[in-house]
């Protein structure tokens, strides 16, 4: 059969999908490249935010249109298939099948019994997670590899639904995760991006690596260039951690530290485990071991009960860490969660001009730090042609940011040296130096 499959949500779902896509693909399904001439949709979602859970609502009412036209098999997979179980069908009573994030393994199953006129639902936690151990084919990006090293989480930030759909913390074994990143290395892979909702409480409990022994162990790994890894947890970074940003070659100088917010008190509302001034303690100790680090960060405006006085606090915490970006979001309560009880709804206008002001200021300083890069030279991985110009390059610093250069297609995958001369507000631009020395 013919299958999409839709994605929403963070680059845990992005591997979801490349492992679901990896289980038909061997099962003996193709992938397609649209939509109308598919046999199959599967739509991979995400509900954290309810900005998502709208789009997937307003997406499934235009496949019920293919459904009755064609016949085309849909499925739901992940986190709202998690949290509204059985109900789903009810309230979209034309698709085939949903499985939560643990059961995505069985995608392949769900699609056969479908074509078969069955229904297949499958949530809740395995105690063994296959599909934490599944492993896609290399086939979307070349040379770069990711490896889901844990998945759930235990902290229960007050917002987040996180905890109630994917479940509590589990790790995979760490000579799992090393055979798999070996393997990677062995196909050519370079670079090596390690999930989980929260990496740095990784094995957290359990006789085996913890995560800074974990990243020295894939540091080691030749043919491995670059480490990063997402999402990290403030209050989990520990001084070995930190220490890692100083002492390994391969861990690229890059971090995504969600704050959430400058407030003290909004901090304590939303369950977070932090104050601003020990985030920003561990900003400047992550600065010491790693000069020029860049950080990237979530945040959340319009919480609960947050004041005006509030919201100058995460003013000045973007202004004093000055991130290379910011993913920032007003509040949306969800499902289960305790913030959604809490008093003080911030009026939608308040939290809209808040926003805005934060996403303007955070641009700017974005292009700050894209215009201080004029004039270096950067290592760049070289991840495909340009979509604007066949003679163009792409690709990324160790820091994260595009650089677009004039080059041959022949680079295309390896690393090079790029002199900066522009930067612009998401991008920069550079100049080729050399061929890739390694
Ligand atoms: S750490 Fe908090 S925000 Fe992140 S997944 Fe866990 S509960 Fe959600």
């Amino acid at each position: 059969m013919k299958f999409i499959i839709e994605n929403f949500g963070c680059q845990m779902n992005d591997h979801d999908m490349d492992k679901m896509g990896s289980v038909l693909i061997d099962h003996g399904h193709v992938a397609g490249k649209d939509v109308d001439e598919a046999d199959a949709v599967i739509v991979n979602t995400c509900c954290i935010r309810e900005k998502a859970e709208q789009k997937f609502y307003s997406l499934m009412g235009r496949l019920q249109h293919l459904r009755r036209k064609k016949g085309t098999i849909l499925g739901v997979t992940g986190c709202i298939a998690e949290q509204e179980k059985e109900n789903i069908f009810e309230r979209l009573p034309f698709i085939d099948f949903a499985l939560g994030p643990s059961n995505i393994h069985r995608v392949a199953e769900a699609l056969e019994n479908a074509a078969g006129g069955g229904r297949t639902s499958a949530f809740g936690d395995n105690t063994c997670s296959p599909s934490l151990l599944i492993r896609p084919h290399n086939t979307r990006r070349g040379i770069k590899g990711y490896v889901t090293i844990m998945k759930g989480c235990n902290n229960f930030c007050s917002y987040c639904v996180v905890p109630y759909v994917r479940g509590r913390e589990e790790s995979r074994r760490s000579e799992d995760v090393l055979a798999e990143v070996r393997e990677m290395a062995g196909r050519g892979i370079v670079e090596v991006t390690l999930l989980g909702q929260n990496v740095n409480s990784y094995n957290n409990g359990n006789e085996d690596l913890s995560f800074p022994e974990l990243l020295s162990g894939i540091d080691a790994i030749p043919g491995i260039s670059r480490l990063r890894f997402v999402t990290s947890h403030p209050k989990d970074i520990s001084p070995e951690l930190i220490a890692c940003f100083g002492t390994l070659g391969t861990l690229c100088e890059s971090i995504h530290l969600p704050f959430q917010s400058g407030s003290d008190r909004i901090l304590s509302l939303m369950n977070r485990g932090y104050t601003s001034s020990g985030y920003l303690h561990k900003v400047e100790a992550l600065k010491e071991q790693c000069p020029g680090i860049a950080f990237t960060a979530d945040c959340i405006v319009g919480f609960p009960g947050e004041q005006d006085s509030d919201f100058e606090a995460t003013m000045r915490l973007m202004e004093t860490v000055r991130f290379d970006g910011v993913f920032s979001f007003i509040y949306s309560a969800r499902r289960f969660t305790t913030a959604a009880n809490l008093p003080g709804r911030v009026p939608p206008a308040i939290a809209h001009e808040r926003l805005s002001r934060f996403q303007k200021r955070q641009r700017a300083i974005t292009l700050d730090s894209n215009r201080a890069m004029e004039g270096s030279r950067v290592e760049v991985l070289v991840e495909g042609q340009s979509k604007n110009s066949p003679d163009e390059l792409s690709g990324r610093t160790r820091s994260g940011k595009i650089v677009n250069f004039r080059g041959n297609p022949g680079l295309v995958y390896k690393l090079v040296e790029v002199d900066i001369i522009k930067g612009y507000a998401n991008s920069l631009r550079g100049e080729l130096r050399d061929t890739p020395g390694r």
